[in-house]
């Protein structure tokens, strides 16, 4: 118990949520930051290490994604100035100046922590069985102009699955869907498509969604806007070069990491970045094996679900089929992000 809390402890400060409260507090965006307990209702993003890492770290120009110690300096008890009391969606970045991005237009990190470039991370806010949970506070501000899903409508779940870091069981994965005819949404990091070209044709034959999740997967704050750009386009072209398709317009943050200017930057190129209604700490083992992915994927089953799912996680794919089949049982089925009706 003393351990899982302590995990817990990490996770939040690595994702600087803030935890224990309930539902949907209308100022948790100003709450004070706190570890949660255990039976916290705040899902946080992962934080940026193995399971969910990137390619090897001499690509990556963002921050080390090695293990969790060397991110204690990214949550907000660490954090300077009108920071220091921020919770909830405030990430403030790497401070480590080995990890900053050097560049001509990159920013500094006290600018970095302000106004629409003010370094933000995905949570939401669990509710009873069959609710919809609670979502950000800054969900409130996204403009026309910053397109972005979190949650749908109807009897529909999107799952998405996540392969920023190891590709995992392959063969399980994709038997589990095609026995169950469910298709699913996939957010393939562009050093991962590299490695297995096939395994996306594969994925696209069989009728699946595979959309943008950047080249490196870095935490999109720590880069240029010509980095980010170029992140995207890289992996446009190579989509275009392995399937021969057009990508579709859909992206998502790496580890959930975004700011608002980004938000727009991505948008004005055409995206819709898609966030989740369902997380998991599926970056580390899980302690019941694969119990705990069913539960805590179908204790949260609620219309227009956008399930996050990383591929690494062995549990995940061992659960996969029970939780596909009994997602079907109790009336949904599994669509794909271009049929998604967002709530009114
Ligand atoms: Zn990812």
């Amino acid at each position: 118990m003393k351990a899982w809390i302590g995990l817990a402890a990490l996770a939040c400060v690595l994702t600087a949520c803030s935890g224990g409260a309930a539902a949907d507090p209308p100022e948790r965006e100003s709450a004070p930051a706190a570890p949660p307990a255990p039976e916290a209702n705040v899902v946080p993003a992962p934080p940026v290490n193995e399971v969910t890492s990137g390619p090897p770290k001499e690509k990556e120009p963002g921050p080390p994604d090695g293990p969790p110690a060397e991110h204690a300096s990214t949550g907000p008890s660490t954090a300077s100035g009108a920071d220091a009391t921020a919770t909830g969606s405030v990430y403030n970045g790497p401070r480590n100046p080995a990890s900053a991005v050097v560049g001509s237009s990159a920013k500094p990190p006290k600018e970095a922590e302000t106004g629409d470039r003010k370094a933000l991370s995905w949570y939401y806010m669990k509710k009873p069985k069959g609710q919809v949970p609670g979502f950000p506070g800054d969900t409130k501000a996204y403009t026309d102009s910053m397109k972005a899903l979190w949650v749908g409508t109807g009897k529909k779940v999107y799952l998405t699955i996540d392969t920023g870091g190891n590709l995992g069981d392959i063969e399980t994965l994709i038997k589990s869907l095609k026995d169950n005819d469910a298709k699913a949404n996939f957010f393939i990091a562009g050093y991962n498509v590299r490695k297995n070209p096939d395994y996306v044709r594969r994925l696209v034959k069989d009728g699946h969604l595979v959309a943008n999740h950047t080249m490196t997967h870095t935490d999109m704050n720590v880069q240029t806007d010509e980095q980010v750009r170029k992140e995207i386009e890289d992996y446009e072209k190579l989509y275009q070069e392995v399937t021969g398709e057009e990508i579709q317009p859909f992206f998502r943050f790496p580890y959930g990491r975004y700011n608002m200017h980004l938000l727009k930057l991505v948008s004005d190129m055409g995206y819709t970045s898609v966030f989740w209604s369902t997380a998991m700490r599926d970056w580390e083992p899980r302690k019941n094996g694969a119990e705990d992915p069913y539960n805590d994927i179908m204790n949260n089953l609620h219309d227009g679900n956008i399930i996050l799912m990383h591929q690494g996680s062995p549990e995940n794919i061992e659960a996969l089929d029970r939780i596909v089949k009994d997602i079907k049982k109790a009336g949904y089925t599994f669509a794909l992000l271009n049929d998604i009706e967002p709530p009114k």
